[in-house]
Parts: structure tokens; sequence; C-alpha cells
């Protein structure tokens, strides 16, 4: 057997972490053959560490024979202590009059300190997938709060628009989602996202010429605004696809995406005029151990660019809002 990796997860006890937690020990992130050490993140509240105790409870009652070991930490540093790979999926949710600025900077205050402990203790070859909103920009602040992990360790989570934006293309075409390949969201993890199916293949083949454009004008609200959709019918927001998407992100950066593009939001490279650091959901391909390579080359049209130049300046303006935050 393996050593066991070391996976360290802030909101454990949430509804994301509920569901992401007894699938990573399950083995659905490494495979069958790869033992998990967890590292929770216990908040300092008698309420919090109480439901964590819950969750911890019943992920021993689970016996998985992949989880060599779990344990709490109300310190971040020691949460992140030699940790591997790492889901930031805790932050503060939107209150009562608090606007997006609001709320920027709340949640601003808890990646800076988490990007400051990650950089004294997490392995230097952590894999760190930002999860909590806004996501972007909270993976922005954490990356460059921890100036000697490289930026590349970091990244935010788009994989849900990309995996929602594949479902409702194959429901459309009537064809099973698992030969659809190709569907590119850019931007920011907000209702400006950009899904992109321009280059989308059915086994290999382009389903582009098949599209009724009225749906296609449909489509991109209906992808932007799934969320809220989802709220409105289960009356609390998407978690176990969230908790999905994550799993995959980390698995194709981690071990590989075999030849298939996904969409990441990684600190930019300065393709597609987007200013370099900037963390940007782009068309992406993971050649395995851990990295992950920007498609730089997909050709753009006057209409796309504007979509991309309009998630770059709502980004920029992030970045200015929460500026005395970084380095
Ligand atoms: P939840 O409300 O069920 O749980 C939130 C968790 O965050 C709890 O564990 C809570 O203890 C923790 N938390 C709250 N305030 C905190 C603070 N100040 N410091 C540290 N931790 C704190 O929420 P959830 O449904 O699990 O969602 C978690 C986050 O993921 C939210 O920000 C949500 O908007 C975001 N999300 C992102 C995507 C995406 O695609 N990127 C998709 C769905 C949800």
């Amino acid at each position: 057997m393996n050593r066991p990796i070391r996976v360290a997860v802030t909101g454990p006890s949430g509804a994301i972490g509920y569901s992401i937690l007894f699938r990573i020990a399950a083995g659905d992130l490494f495979g069958p053959n790869q033992p998990v050490e967890l590292r929770l993140l216990s908040r300092d509240t008698d309420q919090s560490r109480l439901r964590l105790k819950g969750v911890m409870m019943e992920l021993a009652d689970c016996a998985f024979p992949l989880l060599a070991d779990m344990s709490a930490h109300t310190d971040e540093k020691d949460l992140f202590d030699g940790a591997q790979c790492v889901f930031l999926i805790g932050a503060q949710p939107r209150k009562e009059g608090m606007d997006r600025a609001d709320l920027l900077r709340a949640n601003g205050e808890i990646f800076r300190r988490q990007g400051r402990a990650l950089n004294e203790r997490a392995s230097r070859d952590a894999r760190i997938l930002v999860v909590g909103n806004p996501c972007n920009t909270n993976a922005f602040i954490a990356m460059r709060n921890a100036p000697d992990l490289a930026p590349e360790c970091f990244s935010a989570m788009m994989r849900l628009d990309q995996n929602r934006a594949t479902a409702r293309l194959a429901e459309h075409l009537g064809l099973p989602v698992s030969g659809i390949e190709q569907v590119i969201v850019w931007g920011n993890h907000s209702n400006s996202m950009y899904p992109d199916i321009r280059f989308a293949r059915y086994r290999g083949k382009r389903v582009d010429n098949q599209l009724d454009p009225q749906w296609q004008n449909e489509f991109i609200q209906n992808v932007a605004t799934r969320g809220g959709q989802i709220i409105k019918a289960r009356g609390a927001s998407s978690a176990a696809s969230a908790a999905s998407a994550a799993l995959d992100h980390m698995r194709d950066w981690i071990l590989g995406s075999e030849g298939r593009c996904c969409t990441m939001a990684v600190p930019s490279d300065g393709s597609y005029g987007i200013p370099r650091g900037l963390m940007f959901g782009f068309p992406c391909f993971c050649p395995g151990e851990g990295r992950y390579q920007i498609i730089s080359n997909m050709p753009l049209t006057p209409e796309v660019k504007a979509h991309i130049d309009k998630n770059r300046d709502e980004l920029l303006k992030e970045a200015q809002a929460v500026s005395d935050l970084i380095f």
C-alpha cells in the first residue's frame, strides 16, 4: 500500500464538506489503492466543533479501508502542516445587508490568513483548490499571500460550471454525457462567466452545427443561473454537485485529464490578454503529476472576446477592492 496522501479541508461540516469528505475517504479522488489522511478545520465555536465531531463520527462509522487517519484542527497552520492536497471550501456566507464588496472583504481576510498559513506549512508541491466564493478572488488573495509557494499551486473552481454546461448540451442533443468533450467556461465564477460550446465534440465529432441559435442564447443564461434555479427547487444551494466538481477538478489536476480539455481558474500566463496572475477560468490540459497547461490558441470571435474582456474587467475590479490584502 502507498503512503497516505495528506488532504486538508476547510468548511468540512458545511453542505459541500459533508459530501466531499465521504467520497475522498471512499477512494473517489485518488483511486482504490491510495490511502488518505484527512485534516479538517474546526472553527472556534462550540456549535462548529460539535457539528464536526458528528461528521467525524460518521466517517469513522463508514470503516473506510482507505482512511488512514483523520484529525480536527482549530489552528490553520496545524491544519495545513505538510498538506499535499487542499480544499478551501469554508467561506463567510453573504449576510443580510452585505453587498458583494462587503463579502469580498470579509472573505479576503479569511483567505489572506489561510494563504499565509499555507505558505508556512503546506507541502511545497501542494495542490490547492479554492471553492468558497467569490472563489476566483479568494484564490488570488491566498496565492498572493503565499510567496514561497509557486503560483501554479493555486486554482479556483469553475468545473461545476463546465459540468453544468456539458450536461445541458448533452440533454439538448439527446446524447450521453460521457462522450461530450471540449466544453469551456471562460472567466469568473459569477453570472458573467461565459460557457463556450463552439468546439464541443461528441466522440470526436463537432456538434456546433446541430445547435439551434435560440437554444444557444438561453443556454448561456441557463448555465450562469443554474445555482439560483437549484436553490429555488431544493431550498438549499448546490452541494453534492459542487463536491463532485471539486473532485473532478482535483483528480484531473493531480492524476491527469487523459487528453481531455478541462476548465480551471488558474493564474493567467498572459494568454487572451488576461493580465498575468489574475485567477481566470481557461481551457486547460492536465498532463499528470499535478501539472496543467493553459490552452492558449483557441480562436476567439469578437463576441467571445467581448465576454472574456467583461470577465477580465470584473476580476480586475475585485482585485482592486482587496488590493490592501495582497502583497
Ligand atoms: P455551508 O454554509 O453549508 O458551509 C459553509 C462552511 O464554511 C461551514 O463549514 C462554515 O463553518 C464555514 N465558514 C463559515 N464562515 C467561516 C469563516 N469565517 N471562516 C472559515 N470557515 C467559515 O456552505 P457550502 O454549501 O458548503 O458552500 C461553501 C462555499 O462554497 C460557499 O462560499 C459557496 O458559495 C461556495 N460554492 C462554490 C461553488 C463553485 O462552483 N465555486 C459552488 C457551490 C458553492
